[in-house]
């Protein structure tokens, strides 16, 4: 369960949690077309907080509207204003935030036509996605018998609602055959992503992440590729097969949830010889970047005081 908060932002204002309520015909409800971002605020070493790459998330928010032609009746600037408002009305120096824009009630039928254009902000406290355990030993994945989207089908470049019926499939598919997580393949067999999160592999030294194609273009998985290559990794964005991560040294997913958590096993192969080297270097440096103990990107933490 959600742990419940006092308000929710809501078309302009904050509104006690409770009230944050929609009609049953709401478009979106009937039909998916909605987005919505997942965004994560730290607590910082200096007592501060921070929201990692807000102006990032806020502005693949309104890639994504673009990509299915929804107009967000605010500016980029005042969704910025209204999360920074919220985690304050929250009393929340950490935590997770959920922007969602949708198309209101009116209109039935798969043409919205002017239906409005809702959003919400709401802020709860989330730990690790995949549990601390998951971060420190690693996850055991099962490459999905779901393919990731058709790039013709779905546009995976939007946080697009409808989309997420893929990963609910998917992710269900593995938790209920004991595993963790599911890895994706795209409709062509390549490695895609996983039901949240972004894949890296690593082997012989060099750090592989899939290409922009089926994948979402993952904010944690940009910010990976600079710091692994700030820190002298070679990295790549190349195609690759389910065999080559079974046959990799390492493989870990990242997403804002999901945070960097390594692959221990994908489909009952052990991966590598254990330890995630790369992965625990490079999930201890994001850490730090997070929490504000390395100024190099202090471009990245949007401040605020609760
Ligand atoms: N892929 C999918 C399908 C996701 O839902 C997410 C989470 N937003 C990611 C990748 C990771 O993206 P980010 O690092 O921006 O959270």
């Amino acid at each position: 369960m959600v742990q419940k908060m006092d308000s929710i932002w809501f078309d302009g204002k904050l509104v006690p949690w409770d009230e944050a309520n929609v009609h049953v015909l709401t478009h979106t409800l009937h039909y998916g077309v909605g987005v919505f971002e997942g965004i994560r605020a730290y607590r910082l070493k200096d007592g501060g907080s921070s929201v990692f790459r807000l102006k990032e998330h806020v502005e693949r928010f309104f890639h994504s509207a673009h990509i299915v032609e929804m107009e967000i009746p605010f500016t980029e600037e005042e969704i910025v204003d209204a999360i920074v408002e919220t985690l304050k009305a929250n009393k929340m120096p950490e935590g997770y935030i959920r922007p969602l824009s949708f198309v209101g009630a009116g209109a039935m039928g798969v043409h919205p036509g002017s239906n409005p254009i809702q959003t919400i902000i709401a802020t709860w406290p989330w730990g690790a996605y995949l549990g601390e355990e998951a971060l420190e030993n690693g996850i055991r994945v099962k490459t999905s018998t779901f393919s990731r989207h058709h790039v013709n089908a779905m546009m995976t470049k939007g946080k697009v609602c409808g989309n997420y019926v893929n990963s609910v499939l998917a992710k269900r598919e593995a938790v209920a055959d004991g595993y963790d997580e599911a890895m994706m393949l795209d409709t062509a067999g390549f490695v895609s992503e996983a039901t949240g999160e972004n894949i890296f592999i690593v082997r012989k030294g060099v750090i592989k992440t899939t290409p922009l194609t089926s994948i979402l273009d993952g904010i944690t998985r940009a910010s990976l590729m600079e710091l692994a290559e700030d820190l002298g990794y070679k990295v790549v964005e190349q195609q690759f097969t389910r065999d080559e991560v079974y046959t990799a040294d390492e493989a870990f997913f990242c997403g804002t949830a999901a945070e960097l958590t390594p692959i221990r096993e994908l489909d009952r192969r052990a991966i590598g010889k254990g330890g995630f080297k790369v992965a625990k270097h490079l999930q201890g440096e994001f850490f730090k970047v997070v929490a504000g103990e390395n100024p190099k990107y202090e471009h990245w933490l949007h401040r605020y005081a609760v």
